[in-house]
Parts: structure tokens; C-alpha cells; sequence
């Protein structure tokens, strides 16, 4: 066993705080053992990077876009053709960033930093530091992106404040209960944290993501807004369009007006920095509120998205992944949506509906 893999003993690296002995094969609420990588790619989006993709999430959320990545161990069985590339070495890792980095492609879209992402790149910690520290041997000033949902302890934190130099940070909700019915983890660590960050290294923050899902979402971007407002007005704050996918793969994208919106809130709650990205207006339905899930939950966007989990075969409401007695046999992490083709399919269903409902 690596050395540097050692606290995986009694792994507590985010606020589910297991103590999961994960190199026995233990599990905890991330369901990963050891650290496992399913890809890496220079990636044009900013801050451009050399992107390492590691398998594996603390949270099951029902938007997730890497949901294939996120969700995995626990999909392999039915995601047969999907490749993971595994365990490797970190200096081979190492290398190989510097390497795509100096080449020419990586000088031609400007990627200037080792970007970690996932799933969620906390669950894995040791081996990034590690990685990072093989690279500093060759390159002492390469820089370093951690990508993170924010649900990391405030141990973890302080430790992946010492090695990045920028920090892209995803929120999902202001309210408890809507944090927990889209993602099955309380929002009080995420807000502390994101807290943390802007008091202490504001400097690192390269933008706070908040992905907008329409009746799902969307009222909880006024308290985000002045809650971060609150912190510092200059903060930066990028809303993401939500688009189909994973569990919420019929529900509709977020429309251009109500991206439009957010920002317009954002500002008057006082950000100076708010900004929106995506490709708005993907069509799709709302779900109905489900009898079952409805008295777990007061606010109605958290009914709705609990609506979804329930569907998807979440049985705790309200969702807490960490204390519920399924989170090692969870039928949300197995959810396969449909593929593309037969995605367009319902679209066009949906579309010809639409259509004969104008004309009755
Ligand atoms: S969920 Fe968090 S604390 Fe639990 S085993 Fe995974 S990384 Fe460790
Ligand atoms: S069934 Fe349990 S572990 Fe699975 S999503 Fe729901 S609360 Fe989380």
C-alpha cells in the first residue's frame, strides 16, 4: 500500500465522515475504495486545463451531467461500454499533465493549469496532493484548479487551499431542503465553506457555479444571492443553464429569460460579478409532486425534486445519503437515462402533443 494512501484507513475526507476503511474495501457514502481515474483532456472551457476526471461522488445528484463518472462504482454493471482508465501512478499522472500542457495543442487553447474534477475530487485528496507534488517537482509554478461541490470538511479544505491556485465551486441551493432533496446532502458544510473561501481566500476563487433548474432551483437564486452578497459583493458568480440530464433527463432546460433573471436578482441583491453561461430553452416536462414525498418536505421545489428521487428509487426523505440504511445499494446511483436517440424520440412525442393540445 502507498504510503500517502494511509488515512484511507479511516477515511473522514468529507463531512459524511465515514471512517470507512477503504483499503480494506470498505465503503462509505462515495462508494470508492481506491482512487480511480476515468479521463483525462485538455479542456478549452476557462480556466483552460489539463482536466483529470476521478471516478467517484459524495453526493447523488439528480442533475448530474457526469453522472456516468459521478455515480460510478455502482453503474459499471449496466454502463458495460464505458471505459475507466484506474489507478495511476501519480508521477506517470504527472507527467503526462506537463506533458499535454507544453504541447501544442495545450499552448494553442491556453491551457495553463492541472484542473481535478470528477465526480467529486475531495473523496480523493491524498492522491491529488500527491500528484500535484510530482508535478511541482518538475514544474515548481504549475498551477493547480480544484473543482468542488464544497461538501469537503474544513480539514480538507485548509489543505486544498495550500496547493490550488484557483477553486471553481459548485452551490446547489441556499435552503437545507432543497440542497438535500436535489443532491442527498445537508447544505450548512457547502455554505460555511463557501463562506470560508471568500473570507479567507478570495484570491483563489475562481467563480462560485450555480447550476439554475427550473422549478427546481430557481427560487432559492435570491437567498444565494444575498447570502454571498453578504459576504462580498464582488464575488464572482457564474449561472449555469440547467439541460436535461441523468435523473432530471425530461425535465425542461432553463429558458434564456430565466437565466436573464438570475443574473438581474444577483445584481440586485448587490454582486457586482454575476454572469450566466449554458445553452438555454431545452424543451421537456415538469413532474407532478408526488403524494408520497410531499409532508417530508415544506418548500415546494424541494417537493418537486424530492418527486424526482422518489421516482428514481430514493426511499429517505428527506434525503440524507450519510444516515440513509440504502446508501450502499441505492437505486438513484444505478439510474441509466435514456440515450440520445431515443431522448430525441420523446422529444418529438412530446413536441406532436404539445402541438395537438394548441390546435383542440
Ligand atoms: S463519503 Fe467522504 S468520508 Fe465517506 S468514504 Fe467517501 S470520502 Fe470518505
Ligand atoms: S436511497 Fe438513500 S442513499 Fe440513495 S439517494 Fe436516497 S437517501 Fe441517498
Amino acid at each position: 500500500m502507498e504510503k500517502y494512501l494511509k488515512e484511507l484507513e479511516n477515511c473522514t475526507l468529507c463531512e459524511w465522515k465515514c471512517g470507512a476503511n477503504r483499503l480494506e474495501g470498505e465503503t462509505g457514502v462515495c462508494r470508492v475504495t481506491l482512487p480511480e481515474v476515468a479521463s483525462c483532456t485538455l479542456h478549452p472551457a476557462p480556466p483552460q486545463s489539463y482536466t483529470i476526471f476521478l471516478a467517484g461522488c459524495n453526493y447523488k445528484c439528480l442533475n448530474c451531467q457526469n453522472w456516468t463518472i459521478s455515480q460510478y462504482p455502482d453503474n459499471k454493471e449496466k454502463l458495460r461500454y464505458e471505459k475507466i482508465r484506474g489507478y495511476v501512478e501519480p508521477k506517470e499522472l504527472a507527467e503526462e499533465c506537463l506533458r499535454n500542457l507544453n504541447s501544442l495543442q495545450g499552448k494553442r487553447i491556453g491551457a495553463d493549469r492541472i484542473f481535478f474534477s470528477g465526480g467529486e475530487p475531495t473523496i480523493n485528496l491524498p492522491y491529488i496532493e500527491k500528484i500535484v507534488e510530482e508535478a511541482r517537482k518538475i514544474d515548481p509554478s504549475v498551477k493547480v484548479n480544484f473543482d468542488t461541490n464544497g461538501f469537503l470538511t474544513q480539514r480538507s479544505l485548509k489543505r486544498v487551499l495550500d496547493f490550488t491556485t484557483s477553486i471553481t465551486y459548485d452551490i446547489k441551493a441556499y435552503h437545507d431542503e432543497v440542497h438535500r432533496a436535489i443532491t442527498g446532502a445537508p447544505a450548512e458544510p457547502v455554505l460555511r465553506n463557501a463562506e470560508y473561501i471568500a473570507k479567507n481566500a478570495k484570491d483563489k476563487l475562481w467563480e462560485y457555479r450555480v447550476l439554475v433548474i427550473p422549478k427546481v432551483n430557481e427560487d432559492e437564486i435570491k437567498p444565494l444571492s444575498e447570502f454571498l452578497a453578504s459576504i462580498h459583493k464582488s464575488l464572482q458568480v457564474c449561472f449555469l443553464a440547467f439541460r436535461p440530464n441523468f435523473v432530471l433527463e425530461n425535465h425542461p432546460g432553463a429558458s434564456r429569460e430565466l437565466m436573464e433573471r438570475c443574473v438581474e436578482i444577483a445584481n440586485q441583491a448587490g454582486l457586482d460579478n454575476a454572469y450566466w453561461s449554458g445553452t438555454p430553452g431545452l424543451s421537456g416536462e415538469v413532474l407532478t409532486i408526488e403524494d408520497k414525498v410531499e409532508d417530508k418536505y415544506e418548500i415546494e421545489e424541494a417537493k418537486r425534486a424530492a418527486s424526482y428521487a422518489y421516482k428514481a428509487g430514493c426511499i429517505t426523505h428527506p434525503r440524507s445519503c450519510g444516515n440513509c440504511g440504502s446508501n450502499q445499494d441505492c437505486d438513484v446511483k444505478r439510474y441509466i437515462p435514456l440515450d440520445e436517440e431515443s431522448r430525441e424520440i420523446m422529444r418529438l412525442i412530446r413536441f406532436v402533443k404539445d402541438l395537438s393540445e394548441e390546435n383542440q
